[in-house]
C-alpha cells in the first residue's frame, strides 16, 4: 500500500478510526507503521492534489483485492528452495551473517561528499532491490518478492530521506553512515513499540535494509555478507552468489532466514547461540540442512574453512587436514543416509519386535513430499502452513491444503494440530496484545477462549477432512481439563465426525501430572517435548542465554514423560512430536520408556526408524535415565548403549 501510494503526484494520508491515531502519510512505512494499525481495525484513506482521485481509486481497488495476498490458489507452502544433504555434519568455506558492518575504518568526507554517498548507497541498495525482487518474483513466487517491495518502500520513504540529509546537512554533522543508520534505527524502533508482534518482528526487515546501505557505503562485498541474497532463487546482487556449500554462520537463527536459505548453497548453518528447539533451528532440520548450536565466540574469519559435525557437538576453524577427515565423516554418514533412504518405507520394528510408529512434523505441502517413510504426519503445523498469510485462511482453503498434505503422505493419518500461535509465534492474521511474559500468558488454545471464530473456521475444515481421509485434531497447550471439556463442546457443535480422533499435547507440566484426569475421553495425547522443557527448566526456549538449561534429556523431563506413559487412561495413545523425538539416541529412550509413537522433522524419520530397527528394547534399561543426575549423563549412557 505504501509503496502504491508513492506513486501518485496527491498527498494520500491514513486514519486509524478504530484507534483514532493520524491521519499520518500514506507513502510513508515508517509514518504507516506508527497507526498500529491490526486486522479488524477501521482505516480511513484521504488525498489531495493533482492526483487525487487516480490515489483514491487504486488504493481501493488494492483493498478489495485484498492487499494482493497469496491467492486462494497458491500452494500452502511457507518453506521455498530446495532440501539439504539431511545430514548432521558440513564442511565448507565460511559466510558471514553474524557481525554489525564494520564503519570504523569509514573516512567522512564533507558535507557534500557526505550528502552524494548517502544518495549513491541508496541507489545501490535500490538497484539490489529490485534486481532481488525480480529475480525471487520469477524464480519463487511474486508473494515471496514483496518483501523487497516493502524494503523499496523504506528506501523511498520521504520522511526517512529527510532525516538522513537533514542530519547530514544540518549541524549535525553527521557521516552518510551515521545518519543512514540513525535514521533507520528509529524506524526500526517505531515497529519494535508496536502491540502486535507480527508486526514487531517486522523490525528485522528495517535492519535488514540498514545494513544493506550501510554496506554500500563501506564498498563491503554482497555476496560475502550472507542476507537476502542467500534466499532461494536469489542470485545476489553482484551477479556471483555466495561460495557453493559454504556454511552460514549465524549468531542466531530466526525461522524467515532459515526458510529462506538456499539448500543447494549452503552446505550447513553453524549457530553461535544455544538451543536446538527454536523454530529457525527446527525449520532448518526440517527442510534437511545440516545445523549445529552452541558454537559460542569461536573467531570464524570470511572464507575461512570450517565445518561440524553436530553429532559430536564439533565445530572447526580453518582444520589442520584441510577439512579431509570432515569430508570423511560426510561421506560416512550419507552412506548411513544412503541406506536408511533405501529401508525407509519398511516398519520401525525393534529387535525385540516392537513396532514404533514414525510419523513426521510438517509445516507444508513440501514437507509432507519430502518425509520420505514416514507412517503419517504426527503434527501438521498450521499456523506455520499458513504463516505467509495476511488475511485467514477460508475454511475451504484449509480443506485443500490438509487434503493436500494427506495426499502426499499417500493417505496415511496425519494429526492437524489447531491455531498455535502466541509466545515467539505471531501470526498475521490474529492482532494480539502485548504481553509481559507472551510464553505464560495467552498461548495456543487459551487465545480462542475469548474469540472462537478462527478456531471454529479451523475445526469446520478438519470436521470437513476427517470424512474423507484419515485425520486427528489435536489442541495445543492444554493446562485443565476444563479446557479439555470445552474443546470437546467446540467440536461437537461443529458436528465432529465418528472418524475423527481427538487429542491434547502435553507441553505444560501441570498437564502431564495430571494426565489420568486430563485425557479421560481422549483418544490420544502427544508430547511436545520443545514446551514441555521449556517449562520444566523454566527455560525459554527462544532465549539462548539459558539454552543450556533448555535440555529435553533433562530428567526431570524424562520424569514427566514417563509419569504420562504410565498414567494415562486405559487405551489413550501416547505420542512424542516435539524435537526429541528427531533425536535417534532420544527416540530410542521414549520407546524404552513405553511410547509407541514419535514424529520426527522428515529428514530423520529414515534415521530414527533404521535405529531402533537396530535397537534391542529389553537391553535398553530406560528408567535408568530417570534418576541420572543430568542430561549430560542421560546422552553419554545412551550412546555407550549403542555403541
Ligand atoms: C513442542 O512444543 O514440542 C511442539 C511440538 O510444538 P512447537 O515446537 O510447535 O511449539
Ligand atoms: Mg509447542
Amino acid at each position: 500500500m505504501v509503496g502504491l501510494a508513492q506513486r501518485f503526484d496527491a498527498r494520500v494520508t491514513l486514519t486509524n478510526l478504530t484507534t483514532g491515531k493520524g491521519p499520518v502519510e500514506a507513502g510513508s512505512l515508517s509514518m504507516v507503521a506508527t497507526l498500529n494499525a491490526q486486522q479488524g481495525h477501521r482505516l480511513r484513506v484521504g488525498a489531495s492534489g493533482p492526483e487525487a482521485a487516480e490515489a483514491l481509486a487504486a488504493l481501493g481497488a488494492l483493498a478489495d483485492r485484498g492487499f494482493d495476498d497469496l491467492p486462494a490458489s497458491a500452494p500452502p507452502t511457507a518453506v521455498v528452495g530446495k532440501s539439504g544433504s539431511g545430514l548432521d555434519v558440513a564442511v565448507g568455506a565460511a559466510i558471514l551473517a553474524d557481525q554489525e558492518v564494520d564503519l570504523s575504518n569509514y573516512q567522512a568526507g564533507d558535507v557534500d561528499a557526505e550528502r552524494q554517498r548517502a544518495h549513491d548507497a541508496r541507489a545501490v541498495a535500490e538497484a539490489q532491490l529490485t534486481a532481488l525482487r525480480d529475480e525471487t518474483a520469477r524464480t519463487v513466487g511474486v508473494a515471496e518478492a514483496s518483501i523487497f517491495d516493502a524494503q523499496l518502500a523504506l528506501l523511498g520513504d520521504v520522511l526517512v530521506l529527510d532525516a538522513v540529509f537533514r542530519a547530514i546537512t544540518q549541524g549535525a554533522d553527521k557521516s552518510a553512515p551515521e545518519a543512514w543508520k540513525a535514521a533507520l534505527d528509529a524506524v526500526a524502533a517505531s515497529f519494535e513499540a508496536l502491540d502486535d508482534p507480527y508486526q514487531r518482528e517486522r523490525a528485522q526487515d528495517v535492519r535488514s535494509v540498514r545494513d544493506r546501505v550501510l554496506r554500500a557505503l563501506v564498498g563491503r562485498d554482497e555476496t560475502a555478507a550472507a542476507g537476502p541474497e542467500l534466499a532461494a532463487g536469489g542470485s545476489g546482487a553482484g551477479g556471483s552468489g555466495p561460495a557453493v556449500g559454504g556454511v552460514l554462520v549465524v549468531r542466531e537463527l530466526d525461522a524467515a532466514t532459515a526458510a529462506g536459505v538456499d539448500a543447494e548453497r549452503i552446505a550447513g548453518i553453524a549457530v553461535r547461540a544455544a538451543g536446538t528447539t527454536g523454530h529457525g533451528v527446527i525449520v532448518a532440520r526440517s527442510r534437511g540442512i545440516p545445523v549445529i548450536t552452541g558454537i559460542g565466540d569461536v573467531e570464524v574469519p570470511t572464507g575461512a574453512l570450517v565445518g561440524f559435525d553436530a553429532r559430536a557437538h564439533e565445530f572447526v576453524v580453518e582444520p589442520a587436514d584441510g577439512g579431509e577427515r570432515l569430508r570423511a565423516v560426510v561421506r560416512e554418514r550419507a552412506g548411513e543416509r544412503e541406506a536408511a533412504l533405501a529401508e525407509a518405507e519398511r516398519p520401525a520394528v525393534t529387535v525385540d519386535g516392537r513396532t514404533i510408529a514414525v510419523l513426521a512434523n510438517v509445516g507444508s505441502v513440501q514437507d509432507a513430499l519430502d518425509a520420505r517413510g514416514a507412517d503419517g504426519s504426527g503434527l501438521v503445523r498450521t499456523e506455520v502452513l499458513f504463516g505467509e498469510r495476511r488475511v485467514a485462511p477460508t475454511v475451504e482453503e484449509q480443506v485443500e491444503a490438509f487434503r493436500a498434505i494427506a495426499a502426499a503422505l499417500g493417505g496415511k493419518p496425519i494429526t492437524i494440530r489447531t491455531w498455535d500461535i502466541g509466545g515467539d509465534k505471531p501470526l498475521a492474521f490474529l492482532a494480539q496484545e502485548r504481553e509481559a511474559n507472551p510464553f505464560l500468558g495467552e498461548r495456543g488454545i487459551r487465545v480462542f477462549r475469548r474469540r472462537p471464530e478462527l478456531l471454529r473456521d479451523q475445526l469446520t475444515a478438519i470436521c470437513r477432512v476427517a470424512v474423507e481421509t484419515p485425520v486427528h485434531v489435536m489442541f495445543p497447550m492444554v493446562t485443565t481439563a476444563e479446557e479439555v471439556a470445552w474443546a470437546l463442546e467446540e467440536l461437537a457443535a461443529i458436528g465432529r465426525p465418528a472418524e475423527l480422533k481427538v487429542g491434547i499435547m502435553v507441553e505444560v507440566p501441570a498437564a502431564a501430572l495430571r494426565i489420568s484426569t486430563l485425557a479421560a475421553g481422549l483418544d490420544f495425547v502427544s508430547i511436545g517435548t520443545n514446551d514441555l522443557t521449556q517449562y520444566t527448566t523454566a527455560s525459554d526456549r527462544g532465549n539462548s542465554a539459558v539454552a543450556g538449561l533448555a535440555d529435553g534429556l533433562d530428567p526431570a523431563v524424562l520424569q514427566l514423560i514417563d509419569c504420562v506413559v504410565r498414567e494415562v487412561p486405559p487405551g489413550v495413545e501416547v505420542a512424542v512430536c516435539g524435537d526429541l523425538a528427531s533425536d535417534p539416541d532420544a527416540a530410542v529412550l521414549l520407546a524404552g520408556l513405553g511410547v509407541h509413537e514419535l514424529s520426527a522433522v522428515g529428514p530423520q524419520v529414515p534415521t530414527v526408524k533404521a535405529r531402533l530397527r537396530r535397537t534391542d528394547l529389553t537391553q535398553v534399561a530406560a528408567s535408568k535415565a530417570l534418576t541420572m543426575p543430568s542430561a549430560a549423563a542421560v546422552r553419554q549412557w545412551l550412546q555407550e548403549i549403542q555403541a
